[in-house]
């Protein structure tokens, strides 16, 4: 039996730092900095130049088409998988050394809101066209039995607070029917929010913080603070949601659309492989979201997940066939650009 590849050693080698449970790699952690230490390495060896920019992105140019630019992010979520980043960087360097051709690119910070590409699209210089190979993380290709994926556009992602206002009181002497309980109104909202979202189509939804003051188990809620992230795939359906949700966004990031003819140009190469094309739209931010907004041609190609998509967790994973096709499509595209 063959061996593992070359791309699964490294992503293999990455996952180890920092010894698990899961990839733990946030935003200027030293196992941050190992990983972009080690993949630093990968762009030596593969006999690219080396750069790091002043926000500590990393990037490794080949002589030819040098601002092309492939690649994506080393950091995780706390507990992260395997692919999530490593993958579009590890495939990346197999790209443009076996194509000689583009410009490795790993940013910073992607899972605390693509910091370092935020802060590279601001200072520039910025590349003629960016490609970036993900993990689809979602069930979406696995139903479709699709290795392979084309994004359509990165989701508009909004997130904001709703308060809940009720009055505190003791909960053993204030009967039920006197009560104004702060919880219990925002567990209506809870559902309205819910109900809101599954009116707009490919719009989502979530509720995942609550904070409850005074927050003692013997006292009526008084105030319950909700934080709500709302996304949606174009301008039109973010400002419908976030209106119809009644929130006002202390955080948003604009929907972007993937760039025409570099999604023609993976088209054709997934097509040529005989695979079906599957076109989706990304429901997870990218950097390279924040490159299109700044006026960059940006693609994405997505790789199938295996585990009915699960993401953000170690039992995150993609097949090596499906990573190795995904790779060679990236090249080929490189290296007609
Ligand atoms: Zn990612």
């Amino acid at each position: 039996m063959a061996g593992r590849s070359r791309v699964f050693e490294r992503l293999d080698e990455l996952y180890a730092i920092g010894g698990g449970p899961g990839a733990n790699r946030p935003l200027r952690s030293a196992e941050e900095d190992e990983a972009h230490a080690l993949a630093a390495g990968w762009l030596r060896d593969a006999g690219l130049e080396v750069e790091v920019d002043p926000d500590g992105n990393l990037l490794g140019h080949s002589k030819r088409r040098p601002d092309v630019w492939a690649g994506s992010h080393l950091d995780t979520v706390p507990q992260g998988g395997k692919f999530d980043g490593a993958l579009g960087v590890v495939a990346a360097i197999e790209a443009v050394e076996r194509t000689g051709a583009g410009s490795v690119v790993v940013f910073r910070g992607e899972e605390v809101g693509c910091v370092g590409s935020t802060a590279r699209a601001a200072r520039g210089p910025l590349p003629a066209a960016f490609l970036e190979l993900h993990i689809e993380q979602g069930p979406r290709l696995a139903y479709a039995d699709a290795p392979l994926g084309i994004v359509t556009g990165v989701v508009g992602v909004s997130r904001g607070d709703i308060v809940v206002d009720g009055t505190a009181g003791h909960a053993g002497t204030t009967p039920m029917d006197a009560r104004d309980d702060a919880l219990v109104k925002a567990a209506g909202e809870i559902l309205r929010i819910r109900e809101t979202a599954t009116t707009i189509d490919g719009a989502v939804a979530t509720v995942g913080r609550l904070t409850i003051e005074p927050g003692a188990a013997n006292v009526i809620p008084s105030r319950v603070t909700i934080a709500v992230d709302a996304r949606a795939p174009d301008r039109e359906r973010c400002q419908r949601l976030i209106e119809a949700i009644g929130v006002e966004p202390y955080y948003r990031t604009a929907p972007a659309d993937m760039d025409e003819r570099l999604r023609a140009l993976l088209r054709d190469e997934v097509e040529a492989r005989g695979l079906p094309v599957v076109e989706l739209a990304s429901g997870a931010g990218h950097d390279a979201a924040i490159l299109a907004a700044a006026g960059v041609p940006s693609a994405m190609l997505f790789v199938r997940s295996l585990n009915d998509g699960v993401s953000h967790s170690p039992d995150e994973l993609s097949s090596e066939e499906d990573v190795a096709l995904a790779a060679d499509v990236l090249a080929s595209v490189l290296s007609r650009l």
